[in-house]
């Protein structure tokens, strides 16, 4: 196999694999990830921590380091805000439940979604939004691939508009974490937790210093939909209340071209700083008063 050391970074942190929403396996992205020449890959699946294991048997053959990492969907003031999570401890109790709940709740919230399309006409099996998910979390953009599929809809963009979308007649809304909760949680875990990419929601300075008393500790500054203005005004942040920066390109596959792995990562440097965080046993017992 032909290894290409075109990447930037030597280190990716957010990268999705099958386990989401991702289109590649475990297995294979850390084996992509190892092509590319990276030195360290973090696994942050959406609400689910079940990629973990396949990723590491592939890392420890090709000597690439595995991060145990999750992305948490959390809401705040109706902002949809992703929560990164890194090198938690996969035994929590606390973690697993949690996170069986948010999968659960995906599930029943797909079966609503269903009947009330069948309401409208259009008969979709689970089955049928399952196979477009490929891994566990399943969501809306599956629905709408099956519907557009099935020929009901032109394409994903119409059933978002007429059927799926907030207020639309199949909209149902998701069980979801408060933002604070979900850092809470990650510390709880025994794991670093990460603002991921701020700039897509353009959270505000105080908004995000009111969570670094909830035990956030470091602030996405590199990812593939950050531009420089963003990556300046949230690195600038980070420093001002002495936080991580962070790094990674939100890979999902090669569903979109534009976000390569290795891109937006960060130095090998950042990954010991972040593993530093984790052992830090002051902070935790802060947060735990
Ligand atoms: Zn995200
Ligand atoms: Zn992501």
């Amino acid at each position: 196999m032909k290894r290409q050391f075109d990447q930037i970074a030597e280190a990716d942190l957010h990268c999705h694999t099958t386990a989401s929403d991702g289109l590649l396996t475990p297995g294979e992205l850390v084996e992509l990830a190892w092509q590319k020449g990276l030195k360290a890959i973090a696994i942050t699946d959406h609400d689910t921590i079940s990629g973990w294991s396949e990723a590491e048997l592939t890392g420890e053959r090709l000597g690439v380091e595995v991060l145990r990492g999750v992305e948490l969907n959390t809401v705040w003031e109706e902002k949809e805000v992703h929560i990164l999570g890194y090198e938690l401890d996969g035994k929590s109790k606390i973690l697993q439940e949690q996170l069986a709940e948010l999968q659960e709740s995906r599930f029943i919230r797909i079966s609503k979604i269903l009947k009330l399309l069948r309401q409208s006409g259009f008969s979709l099996a689970e089955d049928d939004v399952f196979k477009f998910a490929r891994g566990e979390s399943a969501g809306r953009p599956h629905i709408a691939q099956a519907l557009v599929e099935k020929g009901y809809l032109a394409d994903v963009k119409e059933a978002f508009d007429r059927y799926l979308g907030f207020g639309a007649p199949a909209y149902v809304p998701r069980l979801k974490l408060n933002t604070t909760d979900g850092i809470r949680l990650i510390r709880e875990a025994k794991g670093v937790a990460v603002l991921a990419h701020p700039g897509l929601q353009r959270l505000e300075k105080k908004t995000i210093a009111s969570w670094i008393k909830f035990g956030l500790q470091g602030i996405e500054v590199n990812h593939s939909d950050h531009n420089r203005q963003d990556q300046q005004f949230y690195g600038h942040l980070a420093s001002q209340y002495n936080l991580l920066m962070t790094g990674g390109s939100d890979f999902h596959g090669d569903n979109k071209p534009s976000v390569q792995l290795g891109r937006w990562g960060v130095s090998m440097e950042v990954v010991r700083q972040l593993r530093g965080l984790e052992n830090c046993k002051q902070v935790r017992e802060e947060v735990g008063n």
